[in-house]
């Protein structure tokens, strides 16, 4: 689907950081480089008595600003590569809205539908055994992402106590009963809106009353698509991998939130008009949102788009050619690194909770995930404003800016600043 790698896409769009900063070339490089790769095979015993392997990956970006902090994808289009993209992605992600956190990233290539609940969980295991040395609340935090969710993080957490004692930090994501924070599985979807309506409000608009078509009925999908809808803005269309639903006087996101919730996929629930996905990433409306996978919007795609703007929910949905594209056409691009940042947001939330032990209750979660999105979101704006680019360019420069500057004060990066001028 993308017309080149993730790493180089993701390489590309820092290239825009790095050219505003002016980075000496070897500190590009320290900063395009993971500090660390592990690749694993995992076996499983099928149902059925057939043995099976699946390739597992944990990479590890950059920890100058804490521990390692990502996902875990199960998805059959998981290899090396996209996981060294989205490791790096973390990184920027976490400095951007400014948790103390470095980036990971971990996944598993294997369709997540096509196993069965114990297949899953022994997969979940046995990646938890071939990864655990790395992992650890201190070391590398896996959380849920594409195809996991607070099932799997339970998993995960009960396997690594095995070795390790209560140790509830290691993971988050993880169920509201175990350790997990309240406000987490809606926090992407908050984080989203947040940063949306403070967007649209510095335009003169507003939330209610907007039509909007998400990609993606998943965590964040439907939790973006509540969160609108009871602010009273119009969903007109929603999909998943399935296809999607069309209703040009919004649809019922409630419902499709339970039909969804309860297996039925978004074109089977009886909601609206049917829609295919590229008919929705060409709909017009005032805002399109990419909640599902990454590399959609191609220069084609991109091409295609009728929405004023586009919210990045996704992890790197749009290809340096859709972004291109995207902007010759005057259509404004608000960051994956930003726009999705409130799920690491509640994540450390989480994690702040489990290692004080001492839980908050959701009015809290929400309040003070508002607060930071907000924060970040006037962070990157002013940052873009002042030197004249765009949204993605700053929140990317800005990151680095901060990245740099706590490995500069490991002594792991040389300070320019110091460097006397030579010639
Ligand atoms: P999920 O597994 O809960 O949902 C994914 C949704 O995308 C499902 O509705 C699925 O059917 C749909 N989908 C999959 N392939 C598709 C395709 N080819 N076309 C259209 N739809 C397709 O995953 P999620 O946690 O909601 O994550 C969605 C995206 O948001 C990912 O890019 C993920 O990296 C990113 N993200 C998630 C979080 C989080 O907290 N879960 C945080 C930040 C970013």
């Amino acid at each position: 689907m993308s017309e080149q790698s993730s790493e180089q896409a993701t390489n590309r769009f820092l290239d825009r950081a790095f050219a505003l900063l002016g980075l000496p070339e070897r500190v590009e490089t320290a900063l395009r480089t993971p500090r660390r790769e592990l690749r694993v095979e995992l076996i499983v015993h099928r149902d059925d008595g057939a043995t099976q392997s699946f390739l597992g990956y944990r990479v590890q970006h950059d920890n100058a600003r804490g521990p390692y902090k990502g996902g875990l994808r199960y998805h059959p289009g998981v290899d090396a590569d996209h996981v060294r993209a989205l490791a790096s992605l973390m990184t920027w992600k976490t400095a951007v809205v400014g948790v103390p956190f470095g980036g990971a990233k971990g996944g598993v290539a294997c369709d997540p539908a096509s196993l069965s609940l114990r297949e899953r969980e022994q997969l979940t295991r046995k990646l938890v055994d071939a990864v655990g040395p790395i992992l650890g609340p201190d070391q590398d935090i896996p959380a849920p992402d594409l195809g996991t969710g607070a099932r799997e993080m339970g998993w995960i957490l009960d396997q690594y106590m095995t070795g390790h004692g209560f140790s509830p930090g290691v993971v988050t994501g993880k169920p509201v009963e175990l350790f997990g924070s309240p406000g987490r599985e809606a926090a992407t979807g908050r984080g989203v809106v947040t940063v949306l309506a403070a967007f649209l409000e510095a335009r003169g608009r507003t939330i209610e009353g907007g039509r909007f078509a998400i990609q993606g009925f998943g965590n964040v999908g439907s939790w973006t698509a509540r969160l609108l809808a009871e602010r009273g803005g119009k969903v007109v269309a929603a999909s998943d991998a399935a296809g999607g639903a069309f209703d040009g006087d919004g649809l019922d996101v409630a419902a499709l939130a339970e039909a969804v919730g309860s297996g039925t996929a978004v074109p089977e629930a009886g909601i609206g008009e049917p829609l295919s996905n590229a008919e929705l990433l060409a709909l017009d409306c005032d805002v399109l949102i990419p909640a599902a996978i990454g590399g959609v919007l191609t220069g084609e795609t991109a091409r295609a788009v009728r929405a004023g703007v586009v919210a990045e929910a996704a992890n790197d949905p749009t290809t340096p050619e859709g972004d291109e594209a995207l902007r010759e056409r005057g259509i404004a691009v608000i960051p994956d690194v930003l726009c999705n940042a409130g799920g690491v947001t509640v994540s450390y939330f989480e994690w702040v909770q489990n290692v004080q032990r001492y839980p908050w209750d959701e009015e809290t979660v929400n309040g003070r995930l508002v607060e930071r999105m907000e924060t970040a979101y006037r962070a990157v704006t002013r940052y873009a404003a002042d030197r004249e680019t765009d949204l993605r360019t700053a929140a990317l420069a800005l990151a680095v800016e901060r990245v740099v500057d706590a490995n500069v004060r490991l002594g792991r990066l040389e300070d320019r600043r110091a460097t006397p001028k030579t010639g």
